[in-house]
């Protein structure tokens, strides 16, 4: 018995006769994007084959066993080569085996890297908002100090030689 859940690559083949391979996976790191509900962004040059390749498809109906899913996923894929789908994985199609391959394989990549990238902002992100905390209270203590000259200094005895 086919698996029924190939049954939406009829309707993508039908949409698009520029298509000869289709190719769905649960990769790691689309998958980590998808379950953030995270579109793939092209920022880096290594991913620029991916460039206005990629579709994203937010809303995800389900296990794609039935015609209403075909119709979703050929609608969102456009013309496209690529489409995420938010809490499930990946699928690329090319107009062969090695075309299709080569950009699942370079989505995986470009996710792996905007991951990493997207862990890197939030880390720069806090160490940020530590900085101008930090300068706020500098400067709310450099205030105080120039409408209180008395405050008193805690003061540490330097050991003699
Ligand atoms: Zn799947």
């Amino acid at each position: 018995m086919p698996n029924p859940a190939n049954r939406f690559h009829s309707w993508l083949y039908r949409a698009r006769p520029d298509l000869n391979c289709i190719v769905h996976s649960h990769a790691p790191h689309a998958s980590a994007l998808a379950m953030l509900e995270v579109p793939l962004t092209i920022s880096h040059m290594d991913t620029c084959v991916l460039y206005d390749q990629t579709a994203f498809l937010e809303k995800w109906p389900g296990i794609p066993v039935g015609n209403e899913e075909g119709e979703i996923i050929s609608t969102a894929l456009g013309d496209k080569k690529a489409i995420l789908l938010s809490h499930h994985g990946l699928l690329v199609a090319g107009s062969s085996v090695e075309e299709a391959c080569v950009l699942g394989v370079m989505f995986e990549r470009a996710a792996r890297l905007q991951l990493l990238a997207m862990a890197a902002a939030k880390s720069n992100r806090f160490r940020r908002n530590w900085a101008a905390k930090l300068s706020v209270g500098l400067a709310h203590r450099n205030a105080s100090k120039r409408r209180s000259p008395t405050i008193p200094v805690a003061r540490r005895e330097l050991p003699t030689v």
